[in-house]
């Protein structure tokens, strides 16, 4: 009978467990030291030849893998990282809950009241042509919760948000939600650190260095060119406007913006990687990339422009190199890119978790498409109080009480203090060209008293797949959609029962 048996059946054993013989030990497996001498064995399932090998290494492709993910799920590697996640929630709701959190659930089905991404939309079946929506998060709902006195609130969140597919997003993510009142950034920040803590320490039995550095968000695009700057290594942008000033270069004249990215070890970058550089840059609709090297003395296209004086301002030290793009802002985001690759191609990253704020985010931006100013981050923020004049004349030039947490290049949290006056709000969502009346339900409570109040909503997906050092959302969730938004398990999205759309008045042209 055991000859007969495959390796996914589901069997039941009786026996007496006893020593391995010496030589038959596994130090490899858990169990490798005892075996069970079998009395009676009973199959309670067969099982047919799995589609693939169920293995620690798996050979299969990722698309067999979701679409029998129950048998993915029984490998050791994926049933570790479902642990973990388990582990990572206990952690936050532990340390919340002694802190004095309540966890309150919220609506799933509510109503359309965008965020900031596209919502997907559920139709009534009771109420012809009326809609309900996914919570995209418990935003309005938590700060309702502020309203009716419920000082401390958290709850782990499901997230929906209709947005284009990329490859570190799923359709539906999970936060640990979070939202306090009558606080300041210090208290929200003091929580979270708190809390992060409190997870490397129980998850990892790592001390965590608290609190968190804090950088504004316009400097970390000055000096990252991103406003998730990787900590893990150095290599900020330099400015070298002053330095170049006066020389004749045609490429650098009239330009807002020079900058560049000093490489300590110059001689790791070839020249054909110099070369596509050059060519990144162009397809970023930057001029080019220039560099020089110091060697005996500076060689490359600007070596001309440089002397020991410069080299110095800039770092620039012996077998260093020196990138240079010129442009508008552009040139920011191309070198934040560009620093983030070569500290891959270089290995320069320092083991660990290096955490971050990033505060003062701008409340509106301009919408690249239609020229209109828009929300740019989250639009139930309050400006800054100095920021709060330029409202109405100004109001790209607004900064929120905006902030994210960062972790080696990754954001993992948002949040904000918010408006806890309707008229602020309604100004706001007027410049962000907003309908209000889709928000009336918090509009209306924050006329009953509403205590000032901030939050903060940390992924959950993406903090087990960074303390887990994991590179994919997928490996951290049990049943996860593809990057193109299908399940593949559940073969998903699918056409519906004629009699179902009917139900719901739904009639395709
Ligand atoms: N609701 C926000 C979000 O989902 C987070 C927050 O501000 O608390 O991004």
């Amino acid at each position: 009978m055991a000859q007969d048996l495959g390796l996914q059946d589901c069997i039941y054993g009786v026996g007496m467990v006893r020593e391995r013989p010496e030589k038959q030990r596994n130090p490899k497996m858990a169990t490798g030291d005892v075996e069970l001498e079998v009395e009676a064995l009973e199959i309670l399932a067969k099982s047919k030849v799995p589609p693939f090998v169920v293995e620690n290494d798996v050979k299969a492709g990722e698309e067999l893998r979701l679409r029998y993910r129950y048998l993915d799920l029984r490998r050791a590697p994926m049933q570790k990282n479902i642990i973990f996640r388990h582990k990572v929630i206990t952690a936050m709701r532990e340390y919340l809950n002694k802190h004095d959190f309540v966890e309150i659930e919220t609506p799933i089905l509510t109503r359309s009241m965008p965020e900031g991404a596209r919502d997907y939309l559920v139709p009534s079946r009771l109420y012809a042509e009326k809609f309900y929506a996914l919570a995209q998060s418990p935003q309005m709902y938590k700060q309702l919760l502020m309203v009716a006195g419920f000082e401390r609130y958290y709850q782990v969140a499901r997230c929906m948000r209709d947005e284009d597919p990329r490859h570190d997003r799923q359709p539906e993510h999970t936060q640990i939600d979070i939202e306090m009142s009558f606080v300041e950034e210090d208290d929200v920040f003091g929580i979270t650190e708190g809390m992060f803590a409190h997870i490397c320490k129980t998850v990892l039995g790592q001390e965590l260095k608290i609190p968190f550095p804090r950088l504004p968000y316009e400097q970390a695009i000055v000096r990252y060119g991103t406003d998730k700057p990787d900590l893990r290594f150095g290599m900020e942008i330099v400015n070298l406007k002053e330095a170049v000033k006066g020389k004749e270069f045609p490429p650098f004249m009239d330009k807002e913006n020079i900058r560049g990215l000093v490489i300590e070890n110059g001689s790791a970058i070839s020249r054909k990687r110099l070369e596509e550089m050059n060519e990144q840059a162009k397809n970023s609709g930057i001029g080019g990339v220039f560099w020089t090297k110091r060697e005996e003395k500076f060689t490359g296209s600007i070596g001309k422009l440089m002397d020991a004086e410069v080299a110095a301002v800039l770092n620039l030290g012996r077998g260093g190199l020196l990138i240079v793009t010129a442009g508008d802002d552009n040139v920011f985001s191309f070198l934040g890119q560009l620093r983030n690759q070569i500290a891959v191609e270089l290995k320069l990253h320092e083991p660990g978790f290096r955490f971050l704020w990033v505060t003062d985010f701008p409340i509106f931006e301009t919408d690249e498409k239609t020229g209109r100013i828009v929300a740019s981050h989250h639009i139930f923020t309050q400006p800054r109080e100095q920021d709060i004049p330029y409202l109405e004349n100004d109001p790209l030039r607004v900064r929120g009480r905006l902030y994210d947490l960062v972790c080696n290049g990754n954001e993992l949290a948002s949040g904000s203090i918010r408006n806890h006056n309707r008229q602020l709000q309604e100004k706001l969502f007027a410049i962000a060209g907003m309908d209000k009346n889709k928000y009336t339900m918090l509009l209306d409570a924050l006329e009953y008293g509403a205590p000032p109040h901030g939050g903060i909503a940390p992924g959950i997906d993406r903090i087990v797949m960074v303390l887990g050092g994991l590179k994919s959302l997928r490996d951290v969730i049990a049943f996860p959609k593809t990057t193109t938004a299908q399940g593949l398990l559940e073969g998903i999205p699918d056409a519906v029962d004629p009699k179902q759309l009917k139900d719901l008045h739904i009639k395709f042209e």
